[in-house]
């Protein structure tokens, strides 16, 4: 067993993926010997695969490439490295050059020097972006934080350095809707928390549009509670006590006054909104029905088409 391996997602970074091999064989210098990679290519459209064989070819590392037959999306793509781990310390990190390796040191060091915790993560101490998608992703630790049981830690991506105990845990969940940070939260474990700056992608430009962020914002708030389900019931309970209290008013204010005909924009107001509040009660119903569904298929969260080897992995699944 290797004492670390480096997982690496990549999607259309066919320059990126070099420049990131190249660094770490050079940040991880003390290490490198006993270090493999995994770089999961999930069915990127540009050079990446050739880039990647190319990495393969030529490293005289362990180096494995494990070629999704499409996208499945970088949850997937995760969850197949840690599936060809075969460390005892497993890094996740971005091919785009964002994450410095050198932070896969430290992470690695902290845990050799510190028994009682069980993974290291790595979050953004200043996040470079936008104030508006700042905004957003404040919004959404806030929500889900207030909603789930678990402590979901802010800025906290997947970069981070686990155990094997970890990743044992981590495959242990059979969901095919994957939630990562959710994921490391809910396992539990001690985990160190480290800050690390957020650099430039090297080459080409994130996959994650506002649409695809909000998605997935949506599908970790799904999967890690059932909460808005319990708050669209009360709202229910609460509207049906309100129009309760409103009939015996209007009963009452007929008897004591007689029926003038009058509050028909008032009416169709209510109306509108009840049966706005339904609609959206049913539409979360619904989305818990829709992961229900697609849990129950129990599709494979992924399809691998071709795995590419290097010498180095070559001989030592020889000498097992
Ligand atoms: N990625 C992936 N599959 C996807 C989208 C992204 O494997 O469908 C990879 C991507 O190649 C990169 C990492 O996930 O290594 C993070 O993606 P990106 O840099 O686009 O996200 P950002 O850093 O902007 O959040
Ligand atoms: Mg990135």
């Amino acid at each position: 067993m290797k004492k670390l391996c480096m997982v690496v997602p990549c999607y259309n970074e066919e320059y990126n993926v070099k420049l990131l091999y190249e660094a770490c064989v050079k940040t991880l210098e003390k290490y490198i010997d006993d270090t493999e990679f995994v770089f999961v290519n999930d069915g990127s459209a540009d050079g990446t695969a050739r880039s990647l064989k190319e990495i393969a070819e030529s490293s005289p590392y362990a180096v494995k490439v494990i070629n999704f037959s499409r996208n499945f999306g970088k949850e997937a793509a995760l969850l197949a490295g840690l599936k060809y781990s075969e460390s005892e310390y497993t890094a996740i990190i971005d091919a785009d050059m964002q994450q410095n390796p050198k932070y896969v040191l430290r992470m690695l060091e902290v845990l050799e020097e510190h028994p009682e915790y069980d993974m290291a993560a790595a979050y953004q101490d200043r996040r470079k972006e936008s104030k508006l998608l700042s905004f957003f992703k404040g919004a959404f630790y806030k929500i889900i934080n207030s909603l789930a049981t678990v402590e979901i830690k802010s800025n906290a991506s997947d970069f981070r350095v686990i155990r094997r105990n970890v990743l044992e845990a981590v495959l242990s969940l059979p969901e095919k809707c994957r939630f990562s940070k959710g994921i490391f939260a809910w396992i539990g474990f001690e985990t160190y928390f480290t800050p690390y700056e957020v650099e430039q992608r090297a080459t080409g430009r994130t996959k994650w549009s506002f649409g695809k962020l909000f998605k997935y914002a949506i599908d970790g708030i799904l999967d890690f509670t059932v909460k808005p389900l319990v708050i669209s019931s009360m709202l229910g309970f609460l509207f049906c006590v309100i129009s309760f209290v409103g009939f015996i008013w209007i009963f009452i204010k007929t008897l004591a006054f007689g029926d003038p005909v009058a509050g028909f924009p008032t009416l169709a107001c209510l109306i509108l909104l009840l049966s706005g509040v339904q609609l959206f009660a049913v539409g979360i119903l619904g989305q818990y029905m829709s992961k229900n569904y697609v849990e129950m298929k129990n599709r494979p969260p992924f399809i691998v088409k071709e795995i590419v080897k290097s010498e180095s992995v070559k001989k030592d699944e020889e000498e097992k």
